[in-house]
């Protein structure tokens, strides 16, 4: 029975420090899956915004200006386990990229300016608004790869006949 028991929540043991509850009759097995998660989750918008560790919520996620830290300062969480891939710069194309066409043609058309207010309101923006959603979204990927355990497919174990 220890055996099976082992087997069923080892894979969450890189994730959590002590997982396995003490072997006793009364023990069931939902308690010991929903340890897994952080105990008192914070709202998930303002964690987004905090842009800080999903485990300790203490340091920030960021080492650089859209650079994920290598490990949580605080607990030691590895942030290079966690990846975000293309995802965020697919919302950045999509988004940001239409919001400031849109304002640049409606610019255009109501005042037609001179092109060097369109190089001087348009390009600080773009670049404000990619690193600032940048930031958020990554972040926002990060922490929900975490809450979800997100991780890679791979073949389940083969169940043994320990039981
Ligand atoms: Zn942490």
């Amino acid at each position: 029975m220890r055996f099976a028991l082992g087997a069923m929540t080892g894979h969450k043991d890189a994730m959590t420090p002590n997982p396995e509850p003490p072997l006793n009759e009364s023990v069931e097995p939902m308690p010991a899956a929903q340890a897994a998660a952080p105990p008192a989750e914070a709202p998930l918008v303002p964690a987004i915004l905090a842009s800080r560790c999903p485990r300790c919520a203490k340091a920030p996620l960021f080492a650089g200006w859209v650079r994920f830290a290598d490990r949580c300062r605080a607990c030691g969480l590895d942030f290079s386990q966690f990846n975000v891939g293309d995802g965020p710069a697919a919302f950045l194309i999509l988004i940001v990229g239409g919001l400031i066409v849109a304002l640049a043609l409606t610019l255009q058309l109501s005042v037609e300016p001179p092109f060097w207010v369109h190089i001087l309101l348009w390009v600080p923006l773009t670049s404000l608004l990619v690193v600032y959603c940048l930031r958020l979204s990554k972040a926002a990927l990060l922490i929900l790869e975490y809450r979800n355990q997100a991780r890679e497919g791979r073949i389940a174990p083969e169940r043994t006949t320990a039981a």
